[in-house]
């Protein structure tokens, strides 16, 4: 391997990159370093007179209104915490529709008259902001001349110290509301559906007899997948710094057919760069729990224990940050695309996802016997029916141009939306739907069969890895999530559409009422087997990856929604606009204008990813070709003037793909310029013409990487970016 001066010049820096910064201060134990940057409950406690200490805890535990009057106290008392650890300034965070978060810099400090400074943080500028809202897709929700939107402190998600070499921020989550009340962002319809969550989980168990069952929450653990690269490679490659995924690249001779990268050992430099990043995430409270290698080469995953799906969902948004500056400091990037290179394995978030609260623990969670745990089935049959209901609305929430590279794709999981029951629970909605259930599937120890290692207790269920929505022994795990999106939509839409089957299942269940026991035990049997017969076709517990199971779904008439343009109008559908409004998570105006981004973001990302294949091709592929042709012609012309017989084949393959790279150049210039009309008919545009035509100018591309002198090749390849750290 040798490659251009840029690559080698890139290999060289990476020989000489520092290993360890050596930042990373062991002296302290972990359990004082976990938290230690967050204002948290302990910190309130310890800091905040009883009553206001008090009524904090209540809003956050009961998901009741804030009583406004506490705030210029906590506010007071955040200020003196974040000053004590070096801040100077403080943001209102907040996730707009993007997928990023965003933050907005204020100083404390302000004049005191005398010609000196003091620090000041109000009640109202703790819960409230007004950043210029302008500049942040709306979805046509107010014109730009209406910039005003709001941010509004959400006292459930702890604020917290972001650290730079050279100062420190404190960072305050937050909604972020137009003037007029409309979402503008991606916590406000998670806290809302949240809420609505809770109302019919109550109806639910009440039903069963808890008569306070405290806060029922949703619960989110998402497994974020990601790749590092040696970021001298990633600037050498203008189409990853400037779409994230490389639009060129010849296959590596080598990928991960050999499974040797999947939980193998971790290499020394991304492990320092890990417990790093892992010790930032400590002081933030983000409770990192798993990390390995995956599958790819280059590829790892990180994963922390669950939190409730809001504060699951500002973590997820900080575990990106932390790695993605982190990985700077040793020399790499993190890619967080769901497919940055082509052919190799992609990266996804696996959203694990349950519900359940102090008082009643995760209502998932079957027990030993599930077969006689009514109030499980009840949950995991709300859980199928609105999957299997809502099934395009999953699709859709998942759906952008990065995650149909994955879903859809050759990849799995597939874009059908199905579930994996497991074994024993598929046998006992079997046994539901036959009349009633009577027994559960047991499994006995696990035997090694060496007396030294003690027997193990085995799981009721195998795992599935290639389902899109498997139940995983206690939660339902949500794969087709893309890597780079934001979980909040996934975790709105399982929340509302959980919401309708909770409704459903507590209004046929209330009519009966509790006070006979055969009566509601004979409603909840009844109510379950209509369940499960109307949905059983969304279960499948066989392989997802497979050629048969896209046939066999086709039969069942699951729907198969490829592409982000075959699956976003799912966001507007009557049934989803009809359980949105009932359950006030978003309003119809609040869904077109998410839909109308969704596209929106779509066509940018195809459009630039056009004009990076363009500028490569014309000003890298192309010249690199043209010096190889005439390398190639020169030979020819000295070798004919000696009269030694020369094969002209690599020229005349050379000068063919040329051709083909010219004549694909002008059809991608042209397809691009056009005007297709609204923004629907822009992002089919995108999916249908301009897609296929980067496709296509790629094959051509890759082709050349094939025969080209390396030493004239101008990008780092696959298998350097891959394999060299
Ligand atoms: P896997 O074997 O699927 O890769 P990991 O250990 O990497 O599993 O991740 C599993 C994730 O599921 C963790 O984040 C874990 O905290 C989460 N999880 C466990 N129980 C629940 C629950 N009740 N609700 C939501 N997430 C859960
Ligand atoms: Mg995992």
């Amino acid at each position: 391997m040798s490659g251009s001066v840029a690559r080698l010049n890139a290999i060289a820096a990476i020989n000489t990159t520092e290993t360890n910064p050596g930042v990373t201060d062991l002296s302290k134990p972990i359990d004082e370093v976990f938290g230690s940057n967050t204002f948290s409950l302990s910190v309130m406690q310890k800091c905040l007179p009883k009553a206001i200490y008090k009524s904090i805890i209540h809003t956050i535990e009961s998901g009741s209104k804030l009583d406004p009057s506490v705030a210029d106290t906590v506010a007071t008392a955040m200020k003196n915490w974040a000053m004590e650890r070096g801040a100077t300034h403080y943001a209102h965070v907040f996730y707009p529709l993007t997928g990023l978060s965003a933050e907005k810099h204020d100083s404390f400090l302000a004049p005191d008259g005398k010609g000196g400074i003091t620090a000041e943080f109000t009640g109202k500028t703790l819960i409230q902001g007004e950043p210029d809202a302008s500049s942040f897709p709306s979805g046509g929700i107010r014109a730009t001349f209406e910039a005003r939107g709001y941010t509004a402190w959400d006292v459930s998600s702890p604020a917290y110290i972001l650290e730079n070499e050279n100062g420190t921020t404190l960072c305050i989550p937050t909604a972020f509301v137009s003037w007029t009340g409309e979402a503008l962002d991606k916590k406000t319809p998670l806290l809302r559906s949240m809420q609505a969550l809770n109302v019919q989980a109550q109806r639910i168990l009440k039903l069963f007899g808890t008569e306070d069952p405290g806060f029922i929450t949703s619960t989110a653990g998402p497994e974020q997948e990601y790749f590092l690269i040696d970021t001298n490679f990633y600037f050498s490659r203008p189409d990853l710094f400037s779409g994230g995924r490389t639009v060129f690249g010849a296959p590596s001779p080598k990928g991960h057919e050999f499974d040797d990268h999947y939980f193998g050992a971790i290499p020394e430099k991304v492990l320092a760069f890990m417990h790093d990043a892992e010790r930032q995430l400590y002081k933030l409270g983000v409770p990192i729990k798993t990390r390995h290698n995956e599958v790819a080469p280059g590829q790892y995953e990180i994963a922390p224990v669950f939190e409730s799906a809001n504060i699951a969902t500002d973590h997820n948004q900080l575990v990106m940050y932390i790695l993605k500056t982190v990985a700077r400091k040793y020399g790499m990037t993190c890619l967080m695309a769901e497919k940055p290179f082509a052919g190799i394995n992609g990266s996804g978030k696996h959203v694990n996802f349950s519900l359940g609260g102090a008082k009643v623990g995760n209502l998932l969670d079957p027990g030993d016997t599930p077969h006689s745990n009514a109030q499980f089935l009840v949950f995991c049959a709300a859980v199928i029916r609105a999957v299997s209901k809502f099934a395009p609305l999953l699709r859709a929430v998942m759906a952008t141009a990065g995650n149909d590279h994955r879903l859809g794709a050759n990849e799995a999981p597939p874009a059908i939306i199905s579930i994996f029951l497991g074994d024993q629970l598929t046998d006992i909605f079997e046994q539901i739907k036959k009349g009633g259930a009577k027994k559960s599937k047991t499994q006995s120890d696990l035997v090694i069969g060496a007396d030294i290692i003690p027997p193990l207790p085995m799981d009721a269920g195998d795992r599935n890895r290639t389902s899109p929505f498997a139940f995983t022994g206690n939660r339902f795990e949500f794969r087709a999530v893309g890597s780079d999106q934001s979980i909040a939509g996934p975790l709105v839409a399982m929340n509302t559409i959980l919401c309708d089957s909770l409704d459903y299942i507590a209004t046929e269940l209330e009519k009966v009422g509790n006070s006979n026991e055969t009566k509601f035990n004979a409603a909840e049997q009844k109510v379950l087997k209509k369940i499960i017969t109307e949905h059983e076709s969304v279960i499948f517990n066989g392989d997802g990856y497979s050629d048969e199971w896209h046939e066999e779904a086709a039969r069942r008439g699951l729907p198969n929604l490829r592409t982000t343009v075959d699956a976003l109008p799912a966001l507007t559908h009557k049934d989803t606009v009809a359980i949105f409004k009932k359950h006030k998570v978003l309003s119809k105006v609040e869904l077109e204008s998410r839909l109308e981004i969704y596209y929106e973001q779509y066509v940018l990302k195809i459009n630039v990813e056009a004009n990076v294949a363009i500028e490569l091709a014309q000003t890298l592929i192309l010249p690199a070709a043209f010096r190889y042709q005439g390398e190639l012609a020169r030979t020819a012309t000295q070798l004919k003037t000696l009269a030694i017989s020369y094969d002209t084949e690599s020229l005349e393959k050379l000068t063919s793909l040329i051709q083909d790279l010219e004549k694909k150049l002008t059809n991608l210039r042209k397809i691009k310029e056009h005007e297709a009309g609204s923004i629907k008919k822009e992002a089919a545009y995108a999916c249908d013409k301009i897609t296929p035509a980067i496709s296509d100018l790629r094959t051509t591309v890759d082709e050349l990487e094939n025969i080209v002198a390396d030493d004239l090749w101008p990008l780092p390849t696959y298998q350097e970016m891959l394999f060299i750290k």
